[in-house]
């Protein structure tokens, strides 16, 4: 899956890092490595960490911000 960071949003908290360690990583004090094409299996980690950045700079491919999940329950 697909993720893209805002790095002009970004703030280096490092929420993210913590979260999800295997796709993303602080690079010193104040920068973000990432992989931009995460695992499936990190879905889950990834929605986490998504959740967490408190400047909701993360997007990722069919997550949205933790909270506003829209899964229709009639599978639309
Ligand atoms: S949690 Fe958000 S602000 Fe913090 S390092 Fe990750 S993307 Fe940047």
């Amino acid at each position: 899956m697909r993720l893209v960071v805002d790095l002009n949003k970004c703030q280096g908290y490092a929420q993210c890092a913590f979260l999800a360690p295997d796709v993303f990583a602080m690079h010193g004090e104040e920068s973000l490595i990432y992989n931009p094409r995460a695992e499936e299996e990190q879905r889950e980690r990834l929605a986490r960490a998504v959740a967490a950045c408190p400047v909701q700079a993360i997007t990722a491919d069919g997550l949205d911000r933790v909270g506003e999940v829209r899964e229709a329950p009639d599978g639309r």
